[in-house]
């Protein structure tokens, strides 16, 4: 992968062997910032563009949350899913059963938002309590309204993606893999005939970029906790995907330079000493840190990015792609349904 290069510093010095009177001019990586932000905000205003002419022809997309309990953490998340709806055009509706509720009482809900028909997405807001059933939960959403791509039959698809069109962008896939592509593919970052290596296999992450990774021709290898000297894999990278939930894991000695490094993880620190060998003389983290008493690292050590060719910050880079996609799943979810109900109405009437 070709990586960009700027002049470090002239220096005069000769190394043994060097005629007098020549210079080297030594060359340092300069790593290109993969804004986050920036590209949520492009996607966001295409899906708004989306809804808006859905809504030309009577369709307002809809999506479902289910937040079971008072975690507080999801209670952010799902708030600022809502929120994110409202901006976009989208229709949303909250629904927040006790943490009391039973896995029957659970499905028999799914159910119901499975037979609404202005329901285009249905989200339940993980983790849910340990006394329910959440792979149960999750196969019982219907795989057209399965916004979050977690259904068998969206993960089936994601695998068979070029028969089913996922690259077409008219199947649903996991929100922050999905987000991570449309990073390298709007910054026009090769994949195809790349070395991409994933750290980390859950089923939200791990797995499905790996075979997105597949699906766009790179060449996948994927580690996890069992795999013996990480390093010599990471060493190889052209594109590195870490995923893993790990503060700081990987290290400037595991990055080939000019690679490029997306970091998936969000980590808070809250040690001050931790911070400060994270960040080293960077006042604005310790300012950050010195009024919230925690600040965000990704899997990544910062110390790795000075040698990418592109990298995702954290916080700024994938964490704000996962709202977006969800918001794109759902207009697209909307499309494929309603679109295909209108079509077959048309043809009804014209039969
Ligand atoms: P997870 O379900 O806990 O999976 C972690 C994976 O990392 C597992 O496959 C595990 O291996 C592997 N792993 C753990 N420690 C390791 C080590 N020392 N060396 C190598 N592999 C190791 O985590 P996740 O849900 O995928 O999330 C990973 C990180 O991404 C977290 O920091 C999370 O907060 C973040 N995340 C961010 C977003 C977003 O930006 N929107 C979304 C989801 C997750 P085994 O399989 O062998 O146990």
């Amino acid at each position: 992968m070709k990586q960009q290069l700027a002049p470090q510093r002239l220096n005069s010095e000769r190394t043994p062997g060097q005629p007098r009177g020549t210079m080297v001019l030594k060359m340092k990586p300069t790593a290109r910032v993969l804004n986050g932000i920036e590209i949520a905000a492009q996607i966001k205003a295409e899906v708004a563009e989306e809804a808006k002419a859905l809504a030309a022809s009577g369709i307002t997309p809809g999506l479902a949350v289910v937040l079971v309990g008072h975690i507080a953490a999801s209670e952010i998340y799902v708030r600022s899913k809502v929120k994110t709806c409202a901006e976009m055009g989208l229709w949303s509706e909250m629904l927040t059963p006790p943490e009391s509720v039973t896995t029957d009482e659970l499905l028999q809900l799914v159910a119901e938002l499975n037979g609404r028909d202005e329901v285009d997405g249905i989200l339940i807001q993980l983790p849910l309590p340990a006394h329910v059933d959440t792979r149960r939960l999750l196969e019982a959403v219907s795989p057209e309204k399965d916004v979050d791509g977690f259904h068998p039959i969206n993960v089936g698809r994601l695998q068979s993606a070029a028969s089913h069109g996922i690259q077409a962008g008219t199947a649903l896939a996991p929100c922050t893999p999905a987000g991570i592509m449309e990073i390298l593919k709007r910054s026009g970052i090769a994949v195809a005939g790349q070395h991409a290596v994933v750290l980390g296999r859950s089923e939200i992450v791990g797995k499905p970029i790996a075979m997105m990774l597949l699906n766009a021709s790179a060449t996948v290898t994927v580690c996890h906790s069992k795999t013996q000297d990480i390093g010599r894999y990471t060493r190889d990278a052209d594109i590195l995907v870490a995923a893993i939930g790990r503060p700081g894991f990987v290290t400037a000695e595991m990055v080939k330079p000019g690679a490029t490094l997306i970091d998936v993880g969000i980590n808070r620190v809250t040690d001050a000493a931790e911070v400060a060998r994270f960040f080293p003389g960077d006042t604005t983290r310790a300012a950050q840190f010195a009024t919230r008493g925690s600040t965000l690292v990704g899997d990544i050590h910062p110390a790795a990015f000075d040698l990418a060719g592109a990298y995702t910050p954290v916080p700024g880079g994938v964490g704000a792609l996962t709202i977006a996609l969800l918001m794109k799943n759902t207009v697209a979810a909307a499309k494929a349904r309603r679109g295909a109900a209108q079509r077959s109405e048309v043809a009804a009437a014209e039969a």
